[in-house]
């Protein structure tokens, strides 16, 4: 498959090493084009793997500027593949989110970038959470 070698320079160009359960993890990201939690990967990988591995492996990809936070509800955080380069530990990729009412699921609207929004310089941003939410591509049919 062609996704090992995508996946492979992934990782190296974001300097981590390749081991088997992150090719496995980002495969699983690279074959979904909505977002997953750390239930869902440990649900749909080979193998079982404890959770805090995921949960660890999940830390660095975001740290690292290869996935990012989609989505957060009750059931945790959702993660997707960052659509271009982010450099480490910043990521430039600030869009908009849709949340499907019926399947739960979590879509990266790549090309809607969240406005700007100025407040006041008493705070400072650290995080920018624009969700949408409605009935996605699937389940309108
Ligand atoms: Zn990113
Ligand atoms: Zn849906
Ligand atoms: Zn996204």
């Amino acid at each position: 498959m062609d996704n090992e070698k995508i996946i492979g320079d992934l990782l190296h160009a974001h300097g981590l090493k390749k081991t088997p359960i992150r090719m496995e993890m980002l495969d699983l990201f690279m074959n979904h084009d909505f977002a997953l939690s750390a239930s869902d990967i440990v649900a749909k990988m080979k193998a079982r793997h404890d959770r805090v591995t995921v949960y660890r492996a999940l830390a660095s990809f975001e740290e690292h500027g290869i996935l990012h936070k989609a989505s957060e509800d009750g059931q945790g955080a959702k993660y997707a593949l960052c659509g271009h380069d982010c450099p480490d530990e910043t990521h430039a990729d600030q869009h908009a989110h849709f949340v499907c009412d019926e399947c739960h699921h979590t879509y990266c609207l790549e090309d809607v970038e969240v406005p700007e929004i100025k407040i006041s310089s008493e705070f400072s941003v650290n995080r920018v959470n624009y969700t949408l939410s409605g009935i996605c591509k699937e389940c309108k049919v």
